[in-house]
Order: structure tokens, then C-alpha cells, then sequence
């Protein structure tokens, strides 16, 4: 009888392009798919309705695709550890195949798991596929992994890229009796468009997320940004208003599309492309593939980055944790008009533009001094691509408490918002109350009592919480 395995998908909800799925097909035709709703998705603290929703329209798709091929993508229920020994078992399979992942709870959990199919006579296949460059691959010339972006990016263009591969042609599926069995012992979900497990848990913002779930929508979006955006990315990237990025966040987030793939189209581009502006432009934003990358081996190498601060000083830094200014910061109340428009798009679509993040992740930190974990969870509870490494690694970033070498940075929210948003489109569209107000009053939040139809006076002034929190960075730093 013909071997047959079970591939297990995680972060690569897709059927081309998956290196793991890829490798595995080229020994073994009787290839089951799973995937396993863990019950964290949905009840751990900073579980994201906009992440739930793109993760099961997603395996939706993946789903159909499976069938496509004439097999099966199981979606069980419950603790993989437990469950995936027990489906070997019923399914009768010779190994298990998955892609590796760089998150320290992910990767013990991992081993534990591999240990107990071994003990059982099952083979474990593991392989790189979410990363272009695999985290052991590249190191200091002193053997130790980077800590600092500039020479990684450098070394990290320099290495050869695997091009795409194909999704699988064709599969054969498990014996029926078999699968019969799974459905009466273990917890297979039936259904994934109703009866889910998590009961009745809308989001409202379906429709106004830029990011698509789905293998084909990231496709169609990557196609869409190739063509249209990525020759004007370096102009365009920090202006909000402007759809000057790929939206992809998301897609990669949950490898709707995979890097190579991602790799690969901007190189088409830049083949074809004439001038030296466009050119550079595609390497900028292989720059962000790389930053993306960056954190990604840096949580692989220090995996207490997840814990807190990476130096040292920052762990008890005298944070002021005032909890109305919080709850200010995530209601969109600061008074402060381009920190509370990105919130606002954080609230209605589950994503926020990239100069925003930078510039609301700045104002928590260093004007209202709060810890950069409260906003690292805010994140993560609203984030569509809230993702560890990408998450700590902003987060550490703007705190001023990670890798980066150039130690203080702190944004002013009004320059910032002159610099980037100068005709306040972006401040309009997601503060529509204040729409009619002067530009040069909603770019700097001094707007006339009369004016603000219930939007709040600033809540504090940027100078003196500049001055503050310098002082007190001057104290940590001995
Ligand atoms: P594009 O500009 O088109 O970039 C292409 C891809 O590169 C992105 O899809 C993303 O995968 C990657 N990328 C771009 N910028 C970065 C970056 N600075 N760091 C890491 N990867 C990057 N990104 C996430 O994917 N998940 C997060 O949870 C996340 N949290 C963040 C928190 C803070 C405080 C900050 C400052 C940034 C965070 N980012 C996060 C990075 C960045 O903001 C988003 O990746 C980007 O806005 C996504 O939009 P896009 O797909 O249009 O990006």
C-alpha cells in the first residue's frame, strides 16, 4: 500500500510556492492536509477578531484547493500535541511534514511534539519556506547572529533566493474508512463558514480592511501592487493617505502568498523596468522584506525578546503607565489628530499604515510614557497581521529599548503630520467630525473650542513630555 503522510499547515495557508508541501510531494502522492484550531485563536487576551476572520476565510479556501487536488485538508480542534499523534494513528500515516516557525512557544512546542511521533515509529519532515533566508544562515563574521539591521540587510542581499516552486499536481486522498473514523473519534470541525467552534464572534471591519484573505486575493494583490505601486513605492510609502504600499502584512502573516513568490514578482518587475528611480524604488521595499526578515531571525536567536525589553536598563525603566492616558491612546482621544485618525483605522479595519504605527507607537512611548508593552498588546488584540517577531521587533524599535544603535528617537506628532499628511486627507478620512476644520489647524491640533464637535484639546503638550522623557532616559542610562 502507498505511504501516506499528513502535512501540517501553520503559517502557509497555501498550496503553491510552500516549499515544506513541495519537498514532501516529490516522495509521497497520499498527502492529507491539517490544520488545528487551537483554542488560544480565539481566548487568549490578544486574540484579534480581524485575525480569526482572515485566518478561517482563508482555510476556507485552502480547503477547496485540497479538494482541488483530489485530497483532503483536515481542520481539528483542540491541542496539536495531543491531537496530531492520536490522527497518525487513525489515518494509518508514516510521517507528518510542517514548516518551521521562528516563535520561542511554537518552536518547544514543536520539538516536544516531534519527540512523542518519534517515539510512536512516525517520521518528522521539517523545512525553512516563511523566510527567504533561513535564520542559521547568516552571522557576524564573529559567529554570532546579528543584532543590528544595516550589515544584516547587506549580507541578506547578497545571498542566493530560491525561486518559487509549484503547488502540487495532483494528490491521491486516504482511504475513506479511515477518514470515516477521524470524524467519529476526534474533533473535526465540519464546517468552517458556520457552526465555529468560537461561537458567534463577528468583526465588523470586513470590508474595509485593505488586506485579503486567501491564496488567491494575495496573488491578485501582489499582482495589483507589481503593476501599480511598486515603481512609486519610495515616493509614496510614508504618505497615509496613498495606497503606496502592498498590503500584503497580512498575506504574509499567515503565508497566503509565500516570500519567494513575493521575491520573485518584484525581480520581474525590476527586469523589465526602465529608469533608475524604479529600480530603486524595488529595492527599497526589498529593504522592508528584509526588516521583516530582521526580526524574524532576531526572535529565532533571542527568544526572550518576547519577554521584554532587549537592554537590559530598559526592564525597569520608570514608565508613568498612566491608565487614562491609555485608554485615550487606544479610544483614538488624544487630541492629537494623526495619532488619533491611525487609531481610528486601527479600530475600523484591523490595519494601520506603517508611517502611522511608527508615529502612535512614538507618542505612547515618549509623550504619554507608557509602557511599550501596553501598545504591543493593543497591537497584537487588533492587528489583521499582528505577528510576534514584526510586533516586538516596531514596538522595541520606537520604545527605543531594542537592537537598533541609534538609541532616542522621538517623533513629534505635528511635524510628522506636516511632513506626511500636509493636506490632513488622511486626518479627514478617519476623523470625519473635524472634516471642515482648516488644514493647518487639524495638522497641528490647535483647533478652535467651537470646532471640535466633542474631539478632545490635546491631552498632553509634546515639548514638556519631550524634556520629561529624556530626563528620565538620562537617569537609566547611569
Ligand atoms: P509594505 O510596505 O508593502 O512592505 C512589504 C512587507 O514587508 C510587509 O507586508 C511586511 O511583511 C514587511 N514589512 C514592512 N515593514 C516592516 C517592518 N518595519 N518590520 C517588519 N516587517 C515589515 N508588521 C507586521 O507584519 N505585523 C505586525 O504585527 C507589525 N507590527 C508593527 C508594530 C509597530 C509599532 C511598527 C512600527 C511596525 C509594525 N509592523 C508590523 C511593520 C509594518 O508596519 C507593517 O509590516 C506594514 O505597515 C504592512 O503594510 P504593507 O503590507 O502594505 O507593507
Amino acid at each position: 500500500m502507498e505511504p501516506s503522510w499528513l502535512f501540517w499547515h501553520r503559517r502557509d495557508l497555501r498550496l503553491a510556492d510552500n516549499l515544506g508541501l513541495h519537498q514532501l510531494h516529490q516522495h509521497c502522492r497520499c498527502i492529507t492536509g491539517l490544520f488545528v484550531l487551537e483554542p488560544a485563536l480565539w481566548q487568549a487576551e490578544d486574540a484579534a477578531a480581524a485575525r480569526l476572520w482572515f485566518l478561517l476565510r482563508s482555510l476556507e479556501q485552502l480547503q477547496a484547493g485540497w479538494a482541488a487536488l483530489g485530497s483532503r485538508l483536515l481542520v481539528l480542534r483542540g491541542d496539536p500535541t495531543l491531537l496530531i499523534p492520536q490522527l497518525v494513528q487513525q489515518l494509518g500515516s508514516s510521517g507528518v511534514a510542517f514548516n518551521e516557525d521562528v516563535e520561542p512557544q511554537v518552536r518547544q512546542r514543536d520539538h516536544e511534539l516531534q519527540h512523542r511521533l518519534e517515539q510512536q515509529g512516525v517520521r518528522v519532515q521539517r523545512c525553512w519556506d516563511q523566510l527567504l533566508v533561513p535564520p542559521e544562515q547568516l552571522g557576524t563574521a564573529a559567529g554570532q547572529p546579528y543584532t543590528v539591521y544595516g550589515p544584516y540587510k547587506r549580507r541578506w542581499f547578497g545571498q542566493a533566493k530560491l525561486a518559487p516552486c509549484p503547488a502540487p499536481s495532483q494528490l491521491s486522498a486516504v482511504d475513506p474508512v479511515r477518514l470515516a473514523a477521524v470524524r467519529n473519534r476526534l474533533p473535526l470541525v465540519p464546517s468552517l463558514a458556520d457552526g465555529a467552534p468560537w461561537g458567534d464572534r463577528p468583526w465588523a471591519g470586513t470590508g474595509s480592511c485593505p488586506c485579503l484573505p486567501g491564496e488567491q486575493a494575495a496573488l491578485q494583490q501582489l499582482e495589483h501592487f507589481s503593476t501599480a505601486a511598486l515603481c512609486l513605492y519610495d515616493s509614496q510609502r510614508d504618505i497615509p493617505s496613498l495606497p503606496g504600499t502592498s498590503w500584503l502584512s497580512a498575506a504574509l502573516r499567515f503565508g497566503t502568498v509565500g516570500p519567494r513568490t513575493v521575491w520573485q514578482a518584484a525581480e520581474d518587475v525590476r527586469a523589465v523596468c526602465r529608469s533608475d528611480e524604479a529600480r530603486h524604488a524595488i529595492t527599497v521595499w526589498q529593504q522592508e522584506l528584509a526588516w521583516r526578515e530582521f526580526y524574524q531571525q532576531a526572535l529565532f536567536h533571542f527568544p526572550a525578546l518576547a519577554q521584554g525589553p532587549f537592554r537590559r536598563r530598559w526592564r525597569h525603566f520608570p514608565w508613568d503607565n498612566d491608565e487614562q492616558h491609555f485608554a485615550a491612546w487606544c479610544e483614538a482621544r488624544t487630541g492629537y489628530p494623526i495619532v488619533d485618525a491611525a487609531m481610528r483605522q486601527l479600530q475600523e479595519t484591523g490595519w494601520m499604515h506603517n508611517r502611522c504605527r511608527m508615529i502612535v507607537a512614538s507618542f505612547l512611548t515618549k509623550d504619554l510614557i507608557c509602557n511599550w508593552r501596553w501598545g504591543e498588546q493593543h497591537f497584537m488584540a487588533h492587528l489583521v497581521d499582528g505577528d510576534l517577531a514584526a510586533n516586538n521587533g516596531g514596538w522595541q524599535w520606537s520604545a527605543s529599548s531594542g537592537m537598533d544603535p541609534r538609541p532616542l528617537r522621538i517623533f513629534n506628532p505635528v511635524i510628522q503630520a506636516r511632513k506626511f499628511d500636509a493636506d490632513a486627507d488622511y486626518i479627514r478620512r478617519w476623523l470625519p467630525e473635524l472634516a471642515s476644520c482648516n488644514t493647518a489647524d487639524l495638522l497641528s491640533g490647535d483647533i478652535a473650542p467651537i470646532e471640535r464637535r466633542g474631539y478632545p484639546s490635546p491631552r498632553v503638550n509634546h515639548r514638556e513630555q519631550q524634556q520629561r522623557f529624556k530626563a528620565i532616559y538620562a537617569s537609566i542610562q547611569g
